[in-house]
């Protein structure tokens, strides 16, 4: 990449993404979107980020999501942002879907944190600063409350719509029973809720005991976090823990430090590499395809540390079909 050249992007970028319906909503997101979770703070490389988010999007990933908190610093992912959008993606704005989030603590002191109205709103206004941007497209809820009133949260989510603060708005890890709750308190106020955000991968299928028939019956939409594992469920830890990997450097959080990586599951993740390669496809493309074959996942949030992750990601929309035998192949490996 020429960093002081301008970014133009890819003329047939939508040719090869497949778009899907967000529940009953007019938008359409890819299936796979891009997360600026880790790799697009301070501490990391401001060309590298830059070149995974003009990769993405020469692919036809036209969904970034952030959050106050990523970086580290907290909030760096979003500054980073936006300076690579304001070098590169102003011309393609209407061509973006741009998210944020807040609900996990941000400042010291009783407004910084949860779900108050005036947590979110003093967030959202710092998250929009940051990225230089007028309004996001999608503002989640990031965790359930369980101290707020929902409605309170929900009223301040209808506001920011109201302000043009935000077009949509979503909600992360609530379950299926509070999910309910807000799409109904948001559709009395007649914002509806557009999305949820849950954790989903193979290696973590809570959203099936009840989350997704709640989605699909009320028509929200699912972006799913995580579903790589945070990168598990790839070939990067099948002979050990390489250097350059998120598990050696200490980051992230769940699946890569509560001791994820044990012999049970390296075995399991073998087995379904093996299955795999005799799919034809890496075992990253196998995960995002499986998590995929459910059509009520309207898209999932890949993470990524390099450009070539992205592409070989890209890749599981050449085969995402299963046979019958092969999905009980996985349920007999993840079951053992
Ligand atoms: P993934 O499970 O997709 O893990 C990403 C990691 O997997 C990468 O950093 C990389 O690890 C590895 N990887 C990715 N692609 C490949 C590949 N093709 N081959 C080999 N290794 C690969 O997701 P994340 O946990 O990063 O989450 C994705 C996004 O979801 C976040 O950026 C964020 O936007 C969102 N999210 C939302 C949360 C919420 O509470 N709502 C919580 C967490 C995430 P390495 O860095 O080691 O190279």
């Amino acid at each position: 990449m020429d960093q002081y050249s301008p970014y133009q992007s890819n003329e047939d970028r939508y040719e090869n993404m497949e778009y899907r319906r967000c529940g009953l909503s007019g938008l359409k997101l890819p299936i796979l979107s891009m997360g600026l979770w880790h790799n697009f703070g301070f501490i990391d490389n401001f060309d590298n980020a830059r070149s995974m988010l003009r990769t993405a999007f020469n692919c036809g990933i036209t969904h970034f999501d952030l959050a106050n908190n990523y970086g580290p610093p907290a909030g760096s992912a979003e500054e980073n942002f936006g300076r690579i959008f304001h070098k590169d993606f102003q011309p393609y704005r209407d061509e973006l879907i741009i998210s944020s989030k807040a609900g996990w603590g941000m400042w010291p002191g009783p407004y910084g944190d949860w779900g108050s109205k005036k947590y979110l709103t003093a967030s959202l206004d710092q998250s929009l600063k940051r990225m230089g941007l007028d309004y996001v497209d999608i503002f989640y809820h990031h965790r359930p409350d369980p101290e707020t009133p929902l409605e309170e949260t929900m009223r301040a989510l209808d506001l920011f719509v109201r302000q043009g603060k935000a077009l949509y708005v979503g909600i992360s890890s609530y379950s299926a029973d509070e999910t309910a709750k807000a799409y109904s308190i948001l559709q009395d106020l007649g914002t509806p809720l557009l999305i949820h955000q849950p954790k989903y991968s193979m290696l973590d299928r809570w959203v099936e005991n009840g989350l997704l028939d709640v989605l699909g019956d009320k028509g929200i939409g699912c972006i799913t976090f995580s579903s790589l594992a945070q990168g598990l469920l790839t070939n990067k830890y099948l002979k050990g823990i390489p250097e350059n990997s998120r598990a050696a450097s200490g980051r992230g959080n769940g699946a890569l430090e509560s001791g994820s990586i044990s012999d049970s599951n390296l075995d399991k993740v073998r087995k379904l590499n093996d299955l795999a390669i005799h799919r034809g496809q890496s075992l990253a493309q196998m995960a995002l395809a499986w998590v995929l074959k459910d059509e009520r996942i309207t898209s999932v949030i890949i993470g990524a540390s390099r450009p070539e992750q992205i592409l070989d990601s890209i890749a599981c929309l050449d085969n995402k079909q299963f046979t019958l035998s092969e999905l009980e192949t996985i349920e007999k490996i993840l079951k053992d």
